[in-house]
């Protein structure tokens, strides 16, 4: 099973007016640095700061009308997504989290009109609860990538891009669970079967780019970093972003904490845009050298939902704690 076309022309169709329609924008300091027109399609500018809302809008929108509601445990963008789709489409959605997830978090997601339960210490006693809930309570849970109307909406992003430039020569689209940049890539290149898709991850757990050279969806161990959206793995019994990632990518690069702390700096201080870390990956393996800018190159700004401290620190050249390790901190051009 794979996603086409098709099914990304229908997500289009379904989410139009609520996740759509964000500017496709050239950032000068890196147009300059490449010597080569680079763009950033702007998902920060979404109703809740990250693309994952085209997805879940989809997602939820095939959801029966007679399902008591849906169900997931992300507590970071994929959450706000079927938080705010679920209010929308008026289904009950309850969001399950361990009590080690940060008040703010919880916060955040009851704002959008979840309901939050708490359950055990850890992710897997959250998604032992989102199972329960489906399998005695009928609520459908919805994956933050490994289902195939997330992955059509995310492919909205890929459709738009090239539209309105159909002359794109490479897109380097961030990487996590891989429901973004199968998306992106599958519609991309229905239109332009010549434009580039390369997958940009951090280089500490990144587990779709080990489990393609294993040959199938592996565990990795995972590691605090500023590209946290980028966390976490791709299921051992993936049933499609592993396959679509795998078949459809030019590539994949990985870029280290450094590099992301580097970008962030750059699209904060030359374009004063506040974006993530997982967002600044394109830039990064731009900056890096490890991407050539070939023709025009594209990027997605994926999300701006950032820890302010950390953003802070980062800006005025503070050390940054990532786990047990100490980032080292840097001034801008210094
Ligand atoms: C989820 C997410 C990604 C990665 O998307 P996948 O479909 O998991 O590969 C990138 N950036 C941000 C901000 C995200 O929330």
């Amino acid at each position: 099973m794979s996603i086409k076309i098709e099914d990304i022309l229908s997500a289009q169709q379904i989410i139009k007016g609520v996740a759509d329609n964000t500017p496709f924008i050239p950032s000068p300091y890196m147009t300059k640095y490449a010597g080569q027109e680079f763009l950033m399609k702007m998902e920060i500018m979404q109703p809740i700061g990250a693309f994952k809302l085209r997805g879940a809008m989809n997602a939820v929108a095939s959801v029966p009308g007679d399902a008591a509601g849906v169900t997931c445990c992300s507590t970071g963008n994929h959450g706000r997504g079927v938080a705010f789709a679920a209010a929308r489409l008026g289904l009950r959605a309850i969001v399950c989290m361990s009590s080690l997830v940060p008040q703010a978090k919880v916060e955040g997601i009851k704002a959008l009109g979840a309901e939050v339960r708490i359950v055990g210490k850890s992710q897997d006693d959250a998604l032992a609860e989102s199972r329960r809930l489906v399998e005695l309570e009928g609520l459908v849970e919805i994956s933050p990538f490994d289902d195939p109307h997330v992955i059509a909406g995310q492919g909205t992003i890929g459709l738009e891009i090239i539209n309105v430039r159909p002359d794109l020569h490479r897109l380097l689209v961030p990487l996590s669970g891989g429901g973004l940049a199968a998306g992106v890539a599958a519609a991309a290149k229905a239109v332009n079967p010549k434009v580039q898709v390369i997958g940009i991850t951090m280089d500490r757990g990144a587990a779709m780019h080990h489990s393609i050279l294993a040959g199938k969806p592996i565990e990795v161990e995972e590691v605090a970093s500023l590209a946290d959206s980028l966390g976490g793995g791709i299921e051992l019994n993936n049933r499609l972003s592993f396959a679509m990632c795998r078949d459809l990518l030019d590539g994949i690069v990985l870029v280290s904490e450094e590099e992301i702390r580097d970008a962030m700096q750059v699209l904060y201080f030359e374009d004063r845009i506040i974006a993530e870390g997982a967002s600044c990956v394109g830039l990064a393996a731009v900056l890096s050298g490890k991407v050539k800018a070939e023709g025009s190159t594209g990027t997605i700004i994926t999300g701006r939902n950032l820890d302010m401290n950390i953003f802070t620190a980062i800006m005025s050249g503070q050390d940054v704690l990532l786990g047990e390790r100490r980032l080292k901190g840097k001034l801008y051009g210094a």
